[in-house]
C-alpha cells in the first residue's frame, strides 16, 4: 500500500506511551520522530497530519507529555511523538529524565529513518533545535524542519525568518528540509506527507 494515501494517515492509531526505551516496539520497520520545544505546535501537526482532532493531545498547558507516544500508521510504520523539550518549569529531575530518554531513543532506533523538528517560527533554532540538528548529521538522519504557526506572521517577516533558518541550517543542506507549517491554517501538509512518503520506506 502506497504511504501517500491519505487514508494511511487517518488510520494512525495510538499504540503505547513508552517512558523508557524497553517499553517501545520492536525495532524494525521504519518510523519518523516529532520533535521540538513544548507548546510549538507539535501535537497540532500531528493531528492535522493524521486528520484526527485527538490523536496526539493538544495542550494549553506546555511540557504535559513527557513520555514517548507511538501511532502505528501500518505493521511496519509508526509515527513517534517525542517528549517536547525545553520546558524550564518542570523539576530538574524530571528534565534530566526525559532528556536521557530522549537522547538514548535518538541514537540507538535503528528504526528511526526521519525527524519532523517542529519550531515556532517566532523562536526558530532555539539550543535544543541547534542540538538536534547537529546530532541528526552526525547520525544522517534526515530531518524536515517546519516553521509552524506562519499565520503569526506577515509575508515579509515569515519569508526573512524562512531565509535565515536557510542560511543558518546551510551546512546540513543534503539533509535538511525548511518549510512553512501552519496547523491552524492547514498549510504544508502535502510537504509533509511527502517526506514522511520518502523516508518511511523500510
Ligand atoms: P505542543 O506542545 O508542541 O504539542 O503544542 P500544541 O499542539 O499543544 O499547541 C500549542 C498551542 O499552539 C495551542 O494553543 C495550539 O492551538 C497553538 N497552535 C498550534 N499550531 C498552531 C498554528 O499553526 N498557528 C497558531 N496560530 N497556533 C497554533
Amino acid at each position: 500500500m502506497a504511504i501517500s494515501a491519505p487514508h494511511v494517515y487517518q488510520q494512525a492509531t495510538f499504540i503505547l506511551s513508552a517512558k523508557a526505551l524497553s517499553q517501545l516496539p520492536a525495532d524494525i520497520g521504519a518510523e519518523i520522530a516529532f520533535a521540538g520545544y513544548s507548546n510549538v505546535g507539535k501535537s497540532s501537526i500531528l493531528n492535522v497530519l493524521t486528520q484526527q482532532q485527538k490523536l496526539a493531545r493538544t495542550s494549553k498547558m506546555p511540557g504535559c507529555t513527557q513520555q514517548i507516544n507511538v501511532f502505528a500508521l501500518d505493521p511496519g510504520r509508526r509515527l513517534i511523538d517525542l517528549p517536547g523539550y525545553g520546558y524550564a518549569k518542570v523539576a530538574q529531575q524530571t528534565k534530566q529524565a526525559w532528556q536521557q530518554l530522549l537522547d538514548s531513543y535518538l541514537q540507538t532506533r535503528n528504526s528511526l529513518k526521519g525527524i519532523i523538528l517542529v519550531m515556532d517560527i517566532r523562536h526558530p533554532l532555539k539550543p535544543v533545535d541547534q542540538l538536534m540538528l547537529k546530532w541528526a548529521a552526525m547520525s544522517h538522519i534526515p530531518i524536515c524542519l517546519l516553521l509552524n504557526k506562519v499565520d503569526k506572521l506577515n509575508k515579509s517577516k515569515a519569508r526573512a525568518t524562512f531565509y535565515q533558518v536557510q542560511q543558518a541550517t546551510k551546512a546540513y543542506k543534503n539533509l535538511i528540509s525548511v518549510q512553512f507549517f501552519s496547523a491552524l491554517r492547514k498549510q504544508g501538509i502535502v510537504e509533509c506527507h511527502h517526506f514522511l512518503e520518502q523516508h518511511l520506506k523500510s
